[in-house]
């Protein structure tokens, strides 16, 4: 029966509780607001298919075999609106555009009317709407690979988005491959916690005495390219942007302080990828495709097996693409794992006594002082950036 004795060691995708056909199974959220199984022993038959379907076990993150993928620049072509508000480049709905061509089912995450982070499905265009944009706050899977299994054995064509973690949960649940199901996993460097993203929200709705509708966590205003600033949107039809507040969620996505333990230990940084298809943002592009290089964004579409292969055939209708050296494309987050912050084990046990604006403050660099500092080192870490992108 699956038991997690090392947190490093469980992502939380859910196909242990998935596959459990006891329901002895819960996934359960510990103090730093990540969800863990738990097994109710005197449900458990000890049938041992929850330890089968882990796919921890099954994947190294010392194995460097792989092939080079086939890479391609890309951005969404039939509508500017889409483009903009998608995340990189849009790659991802010219995906549901295929697949709901050929009237199938969508899954990916969404932001809840509680906004909370979660996956669900989609059936149509105007329905996958809610899956635009990044979260950055781990997703939960809640039901989802159940449903998906009904979904593929009654024949559906369903594509499944996730992080490469979740897509590889998916498969192991699975346990066979199906024709019908297109995988698409996203080059993702960690995921922070949902439980300081909650209090991030109520510290927010507390200072400005209204209620948040909604979340853009990669707001483009100030180009794709630029630091990636959230706006958030309240019930009064107004929006905080670009200011201390709204720039907060960015600052501890990006410190690594309430990032997932698995992700520092992340089987999944490598080549040997999860999805028929990976998508992400390209960084860079300019060096190969500078007519790429507007505030739009782009995306990095990396093909990594026949299946993805075929479908992007279909896909790329819905893409202005280029073919990519993807030697030269691939993002150091798809190679390298995420290190922990230093002071991570501080940061939560203060985490616990202080408030949620006193942690932070502590924690991160908040301010104007702080913010000299942090385009002082930028500008000091320039000539060691420039090294790397020749040696590259
Ligand atoms: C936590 C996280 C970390 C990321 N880190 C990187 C990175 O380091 N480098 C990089 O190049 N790209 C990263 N990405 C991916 C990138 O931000 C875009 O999501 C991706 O390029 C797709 O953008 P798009 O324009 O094609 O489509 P969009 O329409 O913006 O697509 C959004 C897609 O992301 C999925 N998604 C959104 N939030 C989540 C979530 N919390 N969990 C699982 N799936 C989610 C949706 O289901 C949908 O498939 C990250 C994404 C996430 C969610």
């Amino acid at each position: 029966m699956i038991n997690i004795s090392n947190k490093s060691e469980c992502t939380g995708c859910s196909a242990c509780y998935s596959v459990c056909s006891k329901n002895a199974i819960s996934m359960v959220t510990d103090k730093e607001g990540f969800k863990y199984p738990e097994v109710d022993e005197s449900l458990c038959i000890d049938c041992g298919l929850c330890d089968r379907v882990c796919p921890i076990g099954r994947r190294d993150n010392q194995d460097i075999s792989f092939d080079i993928p086939i890479a391609y620049a890309a951005h969404y072509k039939n509508d500017e609106k889409i483009w903009y508000d998608s995340a990189s480049g849009g790659a991802f709905t010219a995906i549901t555009d295929y697949i709901f061509k050929h009237n199938g089912r969508v899954y990916g995450a969404a932001l809840n009317d509680k906004l909370v982070v979660e996956h669900g499905y989609a059936d149509n265009k105007k329905e996958a709407l809610k899956f635009r944009d990044s979260k950055y706050v781990q997703s939960d899977i809640k039901d989802c690979f159940k449903h998906i299994k009904r979904d593929l054995k009654d024949g559906k064509i369903v594509l499944f988005s996730g992080t490469p973690c979740q897509v590889a949960g998916l498969k192991d649940y699975l346990r066979k491959p199906y024709d019908n199901l297109l995988t698409v996993d996203l080059i993702c460097h960690c995921v922070p916690s949902p439980r300081v993203f909650e209090d991030y929200k109520n510290y927010i709705e507390t200072k400005y005495d209204k209620k948040i509708i909604h979340i853009c966590f990669k707001d483009k205003t100030l180009g794709w390219d630029k630091f990636q600033t959230p706006r958030i949107f309240f019930d009064d039809g107004s929006n905080i942007f670009n200011i201390d507040d709204s720039k907060l969620w960015a600052l501890i996505f990006y410190s690594h302080l309430a990032v997932r333990p698995s992700c520092h230990t992340c089987r999944f940084a490598n080549l040997n990828r999860e999805g028929d298809l990976t998508i992400g943002d390209f960084w860079g592009v300019e060096k190969q495709h500078p007519e790429y290089l507007v505030p739009n964004g782009a995306s990095l579409v990396l093909i990594n097996s026949d299946k993805g292969k075929e479908a992007f055939k279909e896909i790329s209708d819905n893409l202005v693409c280029s073919l990519s050296d993807a030697v030269q494309a691939l993002p150091d987050t798809l190679l390298y794992v995420t290190k922990p912050h230093s002071k991570r084990s501080e940061f939560w046990n203060d985490y616990e006594k202080m408030s949620f604006k006193s942690v932070t403050n502590r924690y991160l660099d908040l301010g104007k002082k702080n913010e000299y500092k942090r385009k002082l080192k930028r500008v000091l870490r320039l000539p060691f950036r420039l090294i790397k992108s020749i040696m590259k």
